[in-house]
């Protein structure tokens, strides 16, 4: 699980681990959007709240989890970025399934600031970009698809004000929830993308060098799929 702040670079980095890990990157955030996208009951409800910068309720976010948990390419470990984000989520993660290990990514806000100002995305393939720390190519344009790049409407200012806001409120104590647990681990993810790769694969050791997720710490539960 990566935990931190909008615009720690979890995306970014989970896309990156997802991959030296084989399992699949769940990202809630991504999960919504295409849900909006799609124009399902479940994202026209989410919508506006995702537009203002709020949590999306947890029931809805929960019932995303749980179908994508349920998917034969979770079984054998997955990824999660964005997700818990509040006390009772993280309750309700642990009646659906164990976790090995939590990575805090640790940011100082005015760097969130500027990192959130110049994300933009593909609004095809989700494909993250920033205008200064990672431009495409050719400007404004996916370098996977072409697809012209789109600023996220919860990107611009008084939306992040209250994202950083609720981060605080809400999410930011599932930091002593896990760290009393003994599965926190914190990496600094400030600095150039692969410097903050390096830290997280410096951090995990053998869980990534190994390619699965077998080793894990005495005091983490082993991974089970959800439906063992
Ligand atoms: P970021 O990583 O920049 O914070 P995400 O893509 O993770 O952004 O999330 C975008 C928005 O989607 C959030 O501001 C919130 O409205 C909604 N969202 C994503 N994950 C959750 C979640 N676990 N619980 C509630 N809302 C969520
Ligand atoms: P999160 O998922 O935590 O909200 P993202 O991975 O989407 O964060 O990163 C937020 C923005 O910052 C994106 O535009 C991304 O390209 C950029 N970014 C990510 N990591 C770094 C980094 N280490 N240094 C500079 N910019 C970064």
């Amino acid at each position: 699980m990566l935990l931190g702040p909008p615009g720690a670079g979890k995306g970014t980095q989970a896309s990156i681990l997802a991959r030296e890990l084989r399992v699949p990157h769940l990202s809630t955030g991504d999960l919504l959007r295409a849900a909006v996208a799609a124009e399902t009951p479940l994202g026209r409800e989410a919508e506006g709240h995702i537009r203002a910068g709020r949590l999306v309720p947890d029931e809805l976010v929960l019932g995303i989890v749980r179908e994508r948990l349920a998917e034969p390419d979770a079984r054998d470990g997955f990824l999660l970025d964005g997700f818990p984000r509040t006390i009772a989520q993280a309750d309700a993660l642990d009646r659906l399934t164990p976790i090995d290990v939590v990575v805090y990514f640790q940011v100082p806000t005015a760097r969130l600031i500027e990192r959130l100002a110049g994300r933009r995305i593909c609004p095809k393939c989700q494909s993250v970009y920033n205008v200064r720390s990672r431009p495409p190519k050719i400007a404004d344009r996916c370098d996977r698809d072409g697809t012209e790049l789109v600023q996220r409407p919860d990107d611009r200012p008084g939306a992040v004000a209250t994202r950083l806001q609720v981060y605080e409120e809400q999410t930011a104590p599932l930091l002593e929830f896990y760290r009393r647990r003994g599965w926190l681990r914190s990496i600094d993810a400030d600095g150039p993308p692969d410097a903050v790769t390096a830290r997280l694969r410096a951090e995990l050791g053998p869980t990534v060098a190994s390619g699965s997720v077998a080793t894990r710490s005495s005091s983490a539960p082993v991974h089970r799929s959800p439906s063992q």
